[in-house]
């Protein structure tokens, strides 16, 4: 190819047409500038020759990244640091398009699962969902005068209902967020405003929610102001504020954990992209006492990275395409095994050593998704 068209001894000329360097009749390109030494007029067959050996070129660069990144753990990350790069795609984009990619793939397969499920859920509404709903509308008359006949009970704080009340705060003081368990089928308390006004600031959101997730539960009702009026509250922002999340909580009931581990699986990449620095921060410690930039440390976990959203995002569509979801345990079983020989191979150090070290980047990686996830799943619940 090379010595083909505009690439022959005999286009080549003393001086580069673009800056002007002196070049010698050796110099395939120029020295100063890197253009092809070559005197030669523009064709259309060596446009079209150029344009297909530059695909091959890219691919051929490809192909060597995926091989080497696939087969020989640790190998890209040692030839890229030392010196060896041409021959290898940049492994931040490289890591960028992999991510890419793994999205797509995470994104379909969750939307299609999400698709069928509605599907079914369809089916079944129909002539249930009518007698559902004519029963509950039934109810929900009684449910009311039998909550309100209770608040009127109670209203008005003597010495016994104080006990009562103690008893109820020590009885209730479970986590409210019913989305996470089921319920427990405790009598829920009904507190008055002048009762709830009592409950310490700390404590209140909690009651309120046990309350209102009971109320909500028995009567629907999903206006804030009426659902406040019928159980003669205070339209105060703490009540409005917990009436609505009860209501959007319990929306979301049923498939609340799912949807929260699937917005969270979702975010993953972003997660584990936002916290790759630091990642590369606890490794160059790790190895401290070795001769490693900052920056290199950065490309091995670019490129084991990488890896790790390859297996996952073939895992996902084995998954898929098989009907399992066993297939992803294996992909992080085999991640694991990369990991260590990538940091053997990389960073040349003994079994013993490298083990010890491999432990304590899963301890440092999951300590740092976990408040990653914890960040997003604080963000979620309440933003949701
Ligand atoms: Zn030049």
């Amino acid at each position: 190819m090379k010595e083909k068209g505009r690439f022959l001894k005999k286009y080549r000329g003393n001086e580069c047409l673009n800056c002007g360097v002196p070049l010698d009749i050796i110099d395939r390109y120029c020295h100063n500038c890197g253009q092809l030494n070559t005197t030669k007029k523009l064709s259309f067959r060596d446009f079209f020759d150029e344009f297909f050996a530059s695909i091959f070129s890219y691919d051929s660069r490809l192909r060597h990244t995926m091989i080497a990144l696939l087969f020989n753990p640790g190998k890209i990350s040692k030839d890229f640091v030392e010196g060896k790069r041409v021959k290898y795609a940049n492994p931040f984009r490289f890591y960028l398009s992999v991510s890419i990619i793994f999205f797509i793939i995470n994104g379909l397969f969750i939307d299609f699962d999400k698709f069928t499920s509605n599907i079914g859920k369809d089916a079944k509404v129909g002539k249930e969902a009518l007698n559902e709903i004519e029963k509950s509308f039934v109810a929900n008359d009684s449910i009311k005068e039998k909550i309100s006949s209770q608040i009127s009970e109670t209203n008005g704080i003597s010495e016994s209902d104080k006990e009562i009340i103690k008893n109820a705060i020590l009885a209730t003081d479970s986590i409210p967020f019913s989305a996470f368990g089921k319920k427990e089928p405790k009598e829920v308390i009904y507190y008055t405003q002048a009762q709830i006004d009592s409950i310490s600031f700390f404590s209140r959101p909690f009651k309120l929610w046990k309350m209102y997730d009971d109320y909500y539960e028995k009567t629907k009702e999903t206006l804030t102001f009426k659902a406040l009026a019928d159980l003669k509250h205070d339209e105060t922002r703490i009540n409005k504020y917990v009436y609505k999340r009860v209501k959007k909580t319990n929306d979301l009931n049923d498939n609340y954990g799912r949807e929260l581990l699937e917005f969270i699986f979702n975010k993953l990449p972003f997660i584990i992209f936002f916290f790759l620095p630091f990642f590369a921060l606890a490794i160059w410690f790790l190895y401290i006492r070795r001769t490693f930039t900052y920056m290199e440390h950065m490309v091995f976990t670019f490129h084991t990275q990488t890896m790790f959203f390859i297996l996952i995002g073939l895992a996902i569509l084995v998954n898929q395409i098989a009907g399992t979801t066993t297939v992803t345990g294996i992909a992080i079983l085999i991640f694991l095994f990369y990991l260590y020989k990538a940091m053997r191979k990389f960073y040349n150090q003994g079994r013993l050593k490298t083990i010890v070290k491999f432990m304590l980047v899963n301890v440092l990686f999951f300590i740092l998704a976990g408040i990653g996830s914890a960040f997003t799943i604080a963000g979620s619940v309440f933003i949701f």
